[in-house]
């Protein structure tokens, strides 16, 4: 029920809790983060309260999850698959490489498990979430082989675009990839996402009460759009990659 990603120097790990818990107020039954660090992605997802997925972190031995600069989190109100650890949120590829966190509803996701597992993927929860963290490592992995294309946000940007064309239903997705470590790449249709500018950081989020600490400076986005952030910019497409304009606004209410 709550999205948030950050890219930039600081560590992202607290600033990602922090915004979580400024949509806890949206309501949620499971929380979950993915860092991208030293060549990995590290999660840590719980069934039940935020405080739940702090003690998890807590407990955890130092693997550089409270270092990494990017970052995505999220709050889970399970619609597909109980609310479990294996069903909260960040979905991994079956490589571990890429991770994914979505709010909303993935309808045609039976017969896009049911494809993949014909492939040879193996599904570790009951959600519909998972099939959009497999599809866009199999599309990465086209895109790498059958282009030019180098490994960077380009690709992951590419890769996001052609899931969201063969998903159906209202989502949010935010991604990151172990190969492209300073970018998070969302998605939107019919669920909402906001982007919030910073200075050599930018922020993703479902609604802007999650990073007004940090900046004021905001982006709305379109209907069916996919958003590309890096330290240093905000990129904005349609799901053929077409670039698109988002509208730069300034939150002036207090928070
Ligand atoms: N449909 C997804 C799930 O059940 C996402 C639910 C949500 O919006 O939090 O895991």
């Amino acid at each position: 029920c709550g999205i948030v990603g950050y890219v930039g120097q600081r560590p992202a790990l607290s600033i990602v809790l922090d915004g979580l818990r400024r949509l806890e107020y949206r309501g949620y039954d499971s929380a979950g983060i993915a860092v991208v660090s030293d060549g990995s992605v590290r999660t840590e997802k719980k069934a039940g309260k935020l405080a739940n997925l702090e003690k998890a972190l807590g407990e955890r031995a130092d693997d550089g999850i409270a270092s990494g600069s990017t970052a995505i989190g999220h709050t889970r109100w399970a619609t597909h698959g109980g609310p479990t650890d294996r069903n909260a949120h960040p979905h991994l590829s079956a490589d571990g490489r890429v991770a994914v966190i979505h709010n909303g509803i993935i309808e045609n996701f039976a017969r896009l498990r049911a494809e993949l597992e014909a492939t040879g993927v193996e599904f570790v929860s009951d959600t519909d979430t998972e099939c959009a963290a497999h599809l866009l490592a199999a599309e990465m992995a086209k895109l790498r082989a059958d282009s030019a294309e180098k490994d960077g946000p380009q690709l992951l940007a590419e890769g996001m675009r052609r899931v969201c064309a063969r998903l159906e239903g209202a989502f949010t997705l935010l991604a990151v990839d172990v190969q492209v470590p300073d970018a998070v790449v969302g998605a939107r249709r019919n669920s909402p996402l906001v982007v919030g500018r910073g200075e050599g950081e930018n922020y993703l989020a479902s609604d802007v009460s999650a990073f007004i600490e940090h900046t004021r400076e905001a982006v709305e986005l379109g209907q069916d759009q996919v958003v590309l952030i890096t330290p240093e910019g905000i990129e904005i497409t349609d799901f053929t990659g077409q670039t698109a304009m988002g509208k730069d606004f300034h939150i002036d209410w207090d928070a």
